[in-house]
């Protein structure tokens, strides 16, 4: 049987936009000692708008290089896809057709189009294939570039930006007050993780991690002999979900990532984490 605090505070937890799915897991969350937070979407607003586009190849103008673009993100469900996506509807373009849609894992995507090998892709990919990432982009803010490859080559670098929750800053105000490690975990490359993980003071942040890596970066921090909890969202998150000893869904993300989670955050808001750390310590203190 269900001790009646604890159903008490399942319900009153729900209210919070806390869905509860492993019991013992929640009774736990009082032992959280560091919080490794997933960037896109959680402690950003996950919502990327196109703020440039730059060309480098004289044979192609900005509406190509958003028509190849969006061609390819149109089979991705990425939020850096749906920004480019926008552009395209902004620009009154349509797309291209396509072939060979191949999604690579943590890095973009790629296809054929008009016989030409197409890609859109993340800097580290561009540094791991030895092409030059272009300097002087006018990235602003929390800036996510990514580049267009045509057979290979660097045609142009396409500029998102996204924006920090208000809720994080308090989010991890409150975590700090409670004496919880603050850790960011990304995919996103090294630059803009640093900007996010200073502009809200975290203790530290993973940069440029493969789907494959995440977990583990939370088995390194286990190692340290660390009670680690960690949020996500996508199908990439859930074996680091499963590995973190609290595995946190947030929101709107994939089915896979909440199944695997012992707890879903409804409203991918941060501060409901803290919530989550204060009922989960409340519940215990009236159990005992
Ligand atoms: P995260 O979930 O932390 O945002 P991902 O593993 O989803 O990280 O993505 C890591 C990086 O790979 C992105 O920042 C981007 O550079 C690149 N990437 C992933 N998916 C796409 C896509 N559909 N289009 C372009 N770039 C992508
Ligand atoms: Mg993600």
């Amino acid at each position: 049987a269900t001790p009646l605090v604890v159903a008490t505070s399942t319900a009153q937890s729900a209210k919070n936009g806390l869905l509860i799915r492993n019991r013992t897991q929640f009774e736990n969350s009082r032992k959280i000692d560091t919080l490794v937070f997933d960037k896109t979407g959680t402690l950003t607003k996950g919502e990327f708008g196109v703020n440039f586009i730059e060309v480098f190849d004289d044979k192609y103008d900005k509406e190509k290089v958003i028509q190849l673009a969006a061609t390819l993100e149109n089979n991705s469900e990425h939020p850096i896809a749906t920004g480019i996506m926008d552009k395209l509807k902004e620009m009154k373009l349509d797309i291209l057709e396509m072939d060979n849609f191949q999604a690579i894992k943590g890095k973009g995507v790629e296809g054929t189009i008009d016989n030409k090998d197409i890609m859109v892709v993340s800097p580290g990919y561009l540094n791991e294939n030895n092409i030059e990432v272009p300097k002087e982009l006018p990235s602003k803010g929390v800036s996510t570039d990514v580049f267009l490859l045509v057979d290979n080559k660097l045609v142009a670098a396409i500029g998102l930006s996204d924006k920090i929750r208000e809720e994080s800053y308090n989010a991890i105000k409150r975590l700090k007050d409670e004496g919880i490690k603050t850790w960011m975990l990304t995919g996103d490359n090294e630059k803009t993780a640093k900007q996010v993980s200073e502009e809200l003071g975290l203790d530290g942040y993973f940069a440029e991690v493969l789907p494959d890596e995440k977990q583990e970066k939370i088995k390194e921090l286990q190692s340290e002999g660390r009670f680690v909890a960690m949020t996500g969202d996508g199908v990439n998150d859930a074996p680091a979900l499963a590995q973190a000893d609290v595995g946190i869904a947030v929101g709107s993300g994939t089915d896979v990532a909440a199944e695997t989670a012992d707890i879903i955050l409804v409203n991918s808001n941060p501060e409901d984490v803290v919530s989550l750390i204060d009922f989960g310590k409340a519940t215990y203190r009236k159990m005992i």
